[in-house]
């Protein structure tokens, strides 16, 4: 997952404010450099140390932008470094350092690795930050057409077929967006498990190469996806995104204990909300049956 080469046009002038002591989670281009925030390009020219899943990647997204090492480190660390990595970092912290911590592509932490390093440098009281900016699940949510409302985002399907089958179906009956990351190599065997799983009828987006030449965006039913796709010799980086499920027949009955349990711990207006959105019935019939029911 590299970055677009070339020069940026205009090199960054670094902000001229020094970069407080702390962790600093920093996002990068998920495909276009010149994706990349000011902010982080303040973060990456003024931070003591820098760290990065991939140093290689990192110095060469500096170099597109004109930032000079000048001398700093730059540590290798991912989610399996181990204890010893992870003590050196925290000890840097410690003494008052400014990190800047990049994944090879997009948001740390989101599919990548920064989770375990964040979660330590936040148990241990020390400050953590994030200069926000791409994320491949985000633009393709964006671009899809597909309720952007509630979504869940599942990640990577487990590779193998017993343990993908049973990631597929807890999803199934799920009440948001389901964005999942694939590799191009198993996207036409995830679009037939989804197909089979959560039904051929339901709306999906395939998101190919965001940011990038060759950019696409495939719409239709899961059904028509694999048709597209089986005779397609589909490359690059994929992002999966299917529809919600069919909201489920709700009866007065089902409503009711769903209010009842619910109205022992929520007001009847949060009541109705939760309830509403997941049985997915008007929140207005949710809340004339709750006030029916909290004033017996
Ligand atoms: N941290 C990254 C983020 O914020 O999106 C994700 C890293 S994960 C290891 C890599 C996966 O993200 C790819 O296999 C693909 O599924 C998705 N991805 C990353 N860049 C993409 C792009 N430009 N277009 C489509 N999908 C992309």
């Amino acid at each position: 997952m590299r970055q677009t080469s070339g020069p940026a046009d205009t090199p960054h002038s670094p902000a001229l404010r020094a970069i407080p002591p702390g962790l600093h989670l920093v996002s990068t281009p998920i495909g276009s450099a010149r994706d990349i925030t000011l902010r982080a390009l303040d973060v990456l020219a003024g931070a003591d140390v820098l760290v990065a899943e991939d140093t290689r990647t990192l110095r060469h997204l500096m170099e597109i932008h004109g930032i000079p090492l000048s001398g700093r480190q730059v540590i290798a660390y991912h989610d399996h470094s181990g204890e010893g990595a992870l003590q050196r970092l925290l000890g840097l912290l410690a003494e008052g350092k400014s990190l800047a911590y990049a994944s090879e592509a997009g948001t740390p932490l989101i599919s990548d690795p920064g989770f375990e390093l964040a979660r330590a440098v936040a148990a241990a009281g020390l400050p953590l930050s994030a200069a926000p900016g791409p994320c491949a699940a985000i633009c393709a949510l964006t671009l899809s057409g597909l309720p952007s409302d509630r979504f869940l985002f599942a990640g990577f399907a487990p590779s193998a077929q017993g343990a993908r089958r049973t990631f597929l179906q807890d999803l199934a009956p799920v009440q948001a967006t389901l964005i999942l990351y694939e590799s191009p190599k198993r996207l036409s065997a995830l679009l037939a498990e989804m197909a089979a799983t959560l039904g051929g009828a339901r709306q999906a987006v395939v998101c190919r190469e965001l940011t990038k030449r060759f950019e696409e965006v495939l719409r239709g039913t899961l059904d028509e996806l694999c048709a597209e796709v089986d005779v397609r010799d589909i490359k690059g980086e994929i992002v999966v995104l299917v529809d919600r499920a069919a909201p489920a027949e709700a009866s007065e009955e089902s409503i009711g204990a769903a209010l009842d349990t619910a109205l022992k711990t929520m007001s009847v207006k949060d009541a109705a909300t939760f309830v509403s959105q997941t049985l997915g019935v008007s929140r207005k019939i949710v809340y004339r049956i709750a006030l029916d029911r909290s004033q017996e």
